[in-house]
């Protein structure tokens, strides 16, 4: 559970904050509060998980060994774990959420649009 920025109660769950942005984010279970992750934070996060994952592949394959591969795992799922668990929240009301998901979608259907006609 992480704390949530509008009550400080550790009201929103893991997964949600996995998946939040701010045209999807998390709501509090205790005040129904509305929450996400900046961009930057989770994509951060992915490139440092892939890296490692890419990296210590990599190694353990030049190296030859086992012992590698499972430490890189370990250390890429462990670093995953905790980032998402200390990562920042930030607040954000109902009303940005709804303008920024249907600016979401409006880009989606010019990029889509222009895409067909050029
Ligand atoms: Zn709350």
């Amino acid at each position: 559970m992480h704390a949530c920025p509008h009550c400080q109660k550790p009201g929103v769950r893991d997964p949600a904050v996995r998946w939040s942005a701010r045209e999807n984010p998390a709501q509090c279970t205790y005040c129904g509060g509305l929450s996400h992750v900046l961009a930057s934070t989770s994509s951060a996060i992915a490139m440092f998980t892939w890296v490692t994952l890419i990296g210590g592949a990599g190694l353990a394959f030049g190296l030859g060994s086992v012992v590698m591969a499972v430490a890189a795992v370990l250390v890429a799922c462990a670093g995953n774990v905790w980032m998402w668990r200390r990562c920042e929240l930030i607040p954000i009301d109902r009303k940005s959420a709804q303008t920024a998901n249907r600016v979401g979608w409006a880009a989606t259907a010019l990029a889509v649009m222009m895409g067909l006609f050029s």
